[in-house]
């Protein structure tokens, strides 16, 4: 479903990415880990195409997205992403936030969007905060906002960079058990993340980025058992 041939990027001189060969299957979740500045944001983000990248091809659902015919918004609508920051529109209800787009860019009516967001705020535990603006939600609650709001535009892929990070501790499960359930109910996931007991529990498959390079990919068990290489050890006995 989304597929790197020898894709490199550049910021400026800066070799961000450097030949990343990676292939992820409908269905399959797949937990990027790596230290600060290793490239993972970056990687994330030249999924949608919020960055370009500079030479190989990057294919999603064999379209190549860097091409000049490629319809954009199209491709976005199939891509949700939830970052780390929720990015909610601090002057719009919850319920706004979750059925602008789907109105604005899908042409949904509002009846119907409003519905949809329902069942969506459903899904991740707090149908009774629809009408609440976000300062009045905790940061778990915004962020399960943020990921409803994600999924009312019915993407194919969800991303998410490290969308627990900016949170207080007793508030990170609540999110990484709705990121678990739309796992089991079969989405497309590329995640980066911190939260190695998730990677354990719900990843098929580890990449682990240092330096721009994916240095190992692997299943969970095996990685967390002993990976590979001697930088993945390094950065696992460093969050121990
Ligand atoms: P990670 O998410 O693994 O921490 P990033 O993808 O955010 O890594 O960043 C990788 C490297 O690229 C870092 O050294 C960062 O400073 C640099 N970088 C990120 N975004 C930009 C940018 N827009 N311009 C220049 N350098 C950038
Ligand atoms: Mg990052």
């Amino acid at each position: 479903m989304i597929r790197f041939h020898r894709v490199n990027k550049h910021y400026g001189l800066f070799h961000v990415l450097k030949n990343i060969d990676l292939s992820i299957e409908e269905k399959e979740v797949v937990v990027v880990i790596g230290p600060s500045g290793s490239g993972k944001s970056t990687l994330l983000r030249c999924i949608n195409r919020l960055e370009t990248i500079s030479d190989g091809e990057l294919t999603v659902d064999n379209v190549k997205i860097h091409d000049k015919s490629t319809d954009i918004n199209k491709l976005r609508r199939n891509i949700g992403m939830v970052f780390q920051h929720f990015n909610l529109y601090p002057h719009m209800t919850v319920l706004d936030n979750i059925t602008l787009a789907p109105i604005k860019a899908l042409g949904v009516p509002k009846r119907e969007a409003e519905e949809t967001a329902m069942s969506y705020l459903d899904k991740v535990g707090i149908p009774d905060k629809a009408k609440s603006y976000p300062s009045q939600l905790s940061g778990g609650q915004q962020q399960r906002v943020a990921i409803a709001r994600g999924l009312a535009m019915k993407p194919r892929i969800m991303l998410f960079d490290e969308p627990t990070s900016a949170l207080d501790p007793e508030m990170i499960g609540e999110v990484l058990d709705v990121m678990r359930d739309l796992a089991h109910q079969g989405m497309t996931m590329v995640v980066v993340t911190h939260e190695m007991g998730f990677a354990r529990e719900v990843a098929d498959r580890v990449v682990f980025m240092d330096q721009g390079r994916i240095l190992e990919e692997s299943q969970p068990a095996e990685f967390f058992a002993k990976p590979r290489e001697e930088r993945a050890q390094l950065f696992l006995s460093r969050l121990l």
